[in-house]
């Protein structure tokens, strides 16, 4: 079955067209934060400078000081700083058209679901959540308030991805065979909420797995229809008493083609490879911030593809940003809505089952 949503390029073209519109004198929608951490802060705040149609207008945080900080350096206005337990106030500020939670994994149902109850769109961090029912409450939630909901996934919106992807359907590799796609980072502080069950939901694969499974997915544009998985953790690690380090999972696609993932939280990698039957795609790193690098095999010839088209905005959380507010603008689904977050956490619980039962899950 081939994916029943658009594809990365339909969105990049979709946000081609919404670079037109942009001229017009509109006024950007703005965005809250909740969540001040290494990502809401350090890496989504700064981004709105590259945006041409979103700004940071708010923030949720439990640290007021470093909130105030922030505030400060970005162009927030104080009125506009919020504690959680302020949170539902936000309803009242028609400054915040966009929440975007940047929390832990297993507060992201919550604050989803009351950001949309106090009518605002929303961008959700990758995984979307901790289980399918969570993202089927999510989802539930966004439709009856008639808000948009997006996943903060960044790959859909990042050059080489976009490239790797628009070369596999254009058969630069032929028929595809095989994907290889393995994501991981040295964790070392055994104290971090990613190490804590309650909190992260899982794992390595609630984490990085959650790119070797998108790419898996974008590169081949299928769905897969079976897993088979395998978890490798030294409990004796204190890092690992809660939660996995390695996990690797073969997925079964319709066309015959074969994944296959993994994740860890013992080394780092970052490597995503598609295999046809005329040559192979490979990405090394393939998903990071920057540096990103790619190469085409083809008929016995390698070439590193250096400079690919551009992605739809400047980097790609300023594409990432401003797609929500083009889908809210014209009333589209997000190419990354909850329906896609919700697609792979169907297939994280199906690894987890087929891990712990040690067979085969169709999905
Ligand atoms: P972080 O620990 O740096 O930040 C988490 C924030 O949540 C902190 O400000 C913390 O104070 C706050 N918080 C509120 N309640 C908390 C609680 N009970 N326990 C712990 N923290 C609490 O984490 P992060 O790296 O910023 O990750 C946040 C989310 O963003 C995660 O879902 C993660 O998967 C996602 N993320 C995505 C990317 C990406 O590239 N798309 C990169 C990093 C993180």
């Amino acid at each position: 079955m081939e994916l029943d949503r658009r594809t990365m390029l339909a969105g990049a073209t979709m946000l081609a067209a919404g670079a037109g519109r942009a001229a017009a004198p509109q006024r950007k929608l703005g965005y809250a934060i909740v969540g001040l951490g290494v990502y809401g802060l350090g890496v989504i705040s700064p981004q709105f400078a590259n945006c041409r149609s979103s700004r940071l207008v708010a923030y949720v945080s439990g640290d007021r000081d470093k909130a105030r900080a922030a505030a400060a350096k970005y162009g927030v206005p104080e009125r506009s700083i919020y504690s959680y337990a302020e949170f539902d106030r936000i309803r009242d500020n028609p400054d915040i058209d966009i929440v975007y939670v940047c929390l832990p994994n297993s507060m992201h149902a919550e604050y989803v679901i009351r950001a949309a109850k106090a009518g605002k769109h929303v961008m959700c961090e990758k995984p979307m959540a901790v289980s399918v029912a969570e993202c089927e409450a999510m989802i539930a939630a966004c439709k009856a308030a008639n808000r948009k909901l997006m996943i903060g996934y960044r790959c859909h919106f990042e050059a080489f991805n976009l490239e790797a992807t628009r070369l596999a359907r254009a058969g630069a590799a032929g028929k595809i065979r095989y994907v290889r796609s393995e994501h991981g980072f040295v964790q070392t502080n055994p104290e971090a909420w990613r190490l804590k069950r309650a909190l992260s939901g899982g794992g390595s694969l609630m984490d990085m797995g959650v790119y070797s499974l998108q790419a898996a997915r974008y590169m081949t544009g299928e769905e897969p229809v079976a897993v088979t998985a395998r978890e490798s953790t030294d409990r004796s690690d204190p890092r690992f008493h809660e939660v996995e380090d390695i996990i690797d999972w073969t997925l079964e696609f319709p066309s015959g083609a074969i994944g296959s993932c993994q994740s860890m939280y013992s080394a780092n990698q970052n490597h995503i490879l598609l295999m046809g039957d005329k040559g192979r795609i490979e990405l090394e790193p393939g998903t990071r911030y920057n540096g990103n690098r790619m190469w085409l095999g083809k008929d016995g010839r390698e070439q590193e593809i250096i400079n690919p088209p551009p992605g739809p905005g400047p980097t790609q959380w300023a594409g990432q940003l401003d797609h929500l507010v083009d889908c809210i603008r014209s009333n589209r689904e997000p190419i990354v809505s909850g329906a896609e977050g919700l697609r792979d956490m169907r297939i994280v619980e199906a690894i987890y089952r087929s891990a712990r039962e040690g067979r085969t899950v169709r999905l």
